[in-house]
């Protein structure tokens, strides 16, 4: 169901073409139109700086925050610590250890065999069999679900 704010993107900006993509800000959740091609943009809402891309890892990191509106996919070999992330989406593979939050707009799937370790917030959650799973789960639509694209 569109928002009274997408209506108004819709009347006052250009018709959305392919090389446009709407994105919801992680931060201040307000959808906008940008470049596909973009790694990058500024949140013309908040002007925080957002991460487009995805991010896959298949090795042993260590990062402090991990911050996409892309996926983040750990791959079987991936072994990732972090304190938080903040993405589109989530995939695990492999390991993953967040001692803070996870918040994802999008369905966070977890592989067979995968090792998940923190508190997720995410629309929906998939686990395959023999994953192993720790922390605490909030999951489902939010209540402001009708502000998403
Ligand atoms: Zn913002």
């Amino acid at each position: 169901m569109p928002s009274p704010f997408d209506m108004a993107l819709e009347t006052y900006n250009v018709p959305p073409s392919d090389d446009r993509v709407t994105i919801v800000c992680l931060y201040c959740e307000k959808a906008q139109e940008v470049s596909r091609k973009a790694l990058s943009v500024t949140c013309r809402f908040c002007n925080k700086s957002l991460k487009l891309e995805e991010i896959r890892f298949k090795e042993y990191q260590a990062r402090r925050s991990i911050e996409t509106c892309g996926v983040v996919t750990v791959e079987k070999k991936g072994h990732v610590v972090t304190d938080k992330i903040i993405c589109g989406g989530l995939i695990v593979r492999g390991k993953l250890k967040v001692t803070g939050d996870i918040h994802s707009r999008g369905p966070v799937l977890v592989g067979p065999e995968a090792e998940l370790r923190g508190s997720i917030t995410a629309p929906s959650l998939a686990v395959g069999a023999g994953a192993i799973l720790e922390g605490q789960y909030e999951i489902g639509p939010k209540p402001h679900a009708s502000e998403m694209p």
